[in-house]
């Protein structure tokens, strides 16, 4: 076994010239927006050594998976991939592959153990070492390199180069880790205890940004509400409020959005604040989980049905047309019928602009993937089913409800199905194609003449 086990290397040299001119890379994504975000740091490092995006794996010199442990066989799905990679390395020995995120932070060495043609794995707060790591490897053979639980903010630096998918919109990280602990969820265990960034780092950012002409913001934090409760800033602890506020006073930030809030931390001044800011849109995704007091106990999530109906209600007497998200998990360990009429209860009442549904399915090393009492597949599969019937109804209704009605819209491009089409987003986040052509980036008004489940159709204003 060649594997190494490095910590602590000294931080790459900032000035070193580009080595890596004319090879070329290819990042494969799983999971999460901040998984999204990881992966357009690691891709604008390797630009900044001079590389190419490939645009097949095959391809590539250089092959970089950003994993999560989410989904359920999310390691059956990555050691299948790497099995392929064996085979495209085996047959061009100089492609280095690299496996960072969720799941390289918890399952470490082992990785390198089942898939010895792997080069690098990384933990989930060292993407900005990716360069330093391939000459490691190049050089003395696989290593790996995961965060303990000295890392600071620091560590993560803001100044990165980034490859953004758009050039009009970009993340921007606002803390790292979670001090919650819910049940299901590994990011307490893979992503550590919550670090917030400086509000002055983060203004910086968004400056930077916005000169290179990005015009929407999403800040990013496993749980935003809680930012600055670790920070001192001469006695005192910044509030998200305050931050959204100052986001919204860079000068040229058009769209400001956040993800994601905890029902049990939101309050009225971060509401005052999305009202009271002009550029902050009103969009709020707000995790439900379940309708269910017992479920929601067992989940330690904090609130039940009514505490969290009650925020939502604060929230849209606050802020004129809200759209509002959620998540919802089908079949927890325990959840009965009545447990399940509750989610659609509380589902019902939420009148939720749009849901990302999820069947439960055992995260290894979570709490949840201990408890007994779990519900049969095909149950959870029926309940799925009626909860999605149900959103996708209130779905329509919602969109419907936006007909004969005028939004702004900040184009993303061509529709990818028909090309006489634009496609763009509202400030509420709604997908509209509108016949015409302009640039991405570029914003108008339409009117909604049409709704389908899924998007609008607009027409110029
Ligand atoms: S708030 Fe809960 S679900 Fe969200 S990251 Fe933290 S532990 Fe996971």
């Amino acid at each position: 076994m060649t594997e190494t086990i490095l910590l602590g290397m000294p931080k790459r040299k900032p000035e070193r010239a580009p080595s890596r001119t004319g090879r070329s890379f290819f990042v494969r994504t799983y999971g999460c927006q901040m998984n999204d975000h990881d992966s357009e740091r690691i891709a604008g490092l390797l630009a900044s050594d001079g590389m190419v995006a490939a645009e097949r794996p095959e391809d590539a010199d250089v092959v970089v998976l950003n994993t999560c442990t989410i989904r359920e066989n999310a390691d059956q799905r990555l050691y299948g991939y790497l099995g392929a990679l064996k085979r495209a390395k085996q047959q061009r020995p100089d492609m280095q592959i690299m496996v960072g995120g969720c799941m390289a932070q918890k399952d470490r060495g082992t990785i390198q153990e089942r898939a010895e043609w792997v080069d690098v794995v990384f933990g989930t707060h060292n993407t900005h070492r990716v360069l330093e790591l391939l000459d490691h490897a190049e050089e003395w053979g696989p290593v790996t390199e995961i965060w303990e639980e000295t890392t600071s903010i620091e560590d993560i630096p803001s100044t990165l180069p980034s490859h953004r998918e758009s050039e009009h919109s970009a993340w921007v990280t606002i803390t790292i880790g979670c001090n919650n602990s819910c049940t299901f969820c590994i990011v307490p265990i893979v992503r550590g205890a919550e670090i917030s960034r400086r509000p002055g780092d983060v203004i910086d950012e968004v400056r930077r940004l916005v000169a290179d002409g990005v015009a929407e913001v999403t800040l990013l934090g496993q749980n935003v509400n809680s930012y600055g409760r670790d920070l001192d800033l001469n006695g005192r602890k910044p509030l998200f409020a305050d931050l959204l506020r100052r986001v919204g006073e860079v000068e040229g930030i058009r769209r400001i959005r956040y993800t994601s809030p905890h029902p049990k931390d939101l309050r009225e001044d971060v509401a005052i604040a999305m009202a009271e800011t002009p550029a902050v849109c009103e969009q709020l995704h707000l995790p439900l989980q379940s309708g269910s007091a017992r479920i929601l106990s067992a989940m330690h999530r904090g609130y039940n049905g009514e505490r969290f109906l009650e925020k939502l209600a604060m929230a849209r007497s606050i802020i004129p047309d809200l759209a509002v998200s959620t998540d919802v998990i089908v079949g927890f360990p325990g959840e009965t019928e009545q447990d399940f009429q509750a989610t659609l209860d509380v589902v019902e009442e939420s009148r939720f602009d749009s849901a990302f549904m999820f069947q439960f399915s055992p995260r290894p090393g979570t709490p949840a993937a201990e408890m007994g009492d779990r519900v049969p597949a095909e149950v959870i599969q029926e309940r799925f089913d009626r909860l999605v019937e149900l959103q996708n109804r209130i779905t329509l209704e919602r969109n419907q409800e936006m007909v004969g009605q005028r939004y702004e819209i900040m184009v993303e491009g061509p529709s990818k199905r028909d090309p006489s089409l634009i496609t763009g987003r509202t400030r509420g986040n709604k997908l509209v194609h509108v016949p015409g052509s302009w640039e991405p980036g570029t914003f108008f008004d339409a009117e909604i003449v049409r709704a389908a489940p899924h998007h609008l159709i607009g027409s110029l204003v």
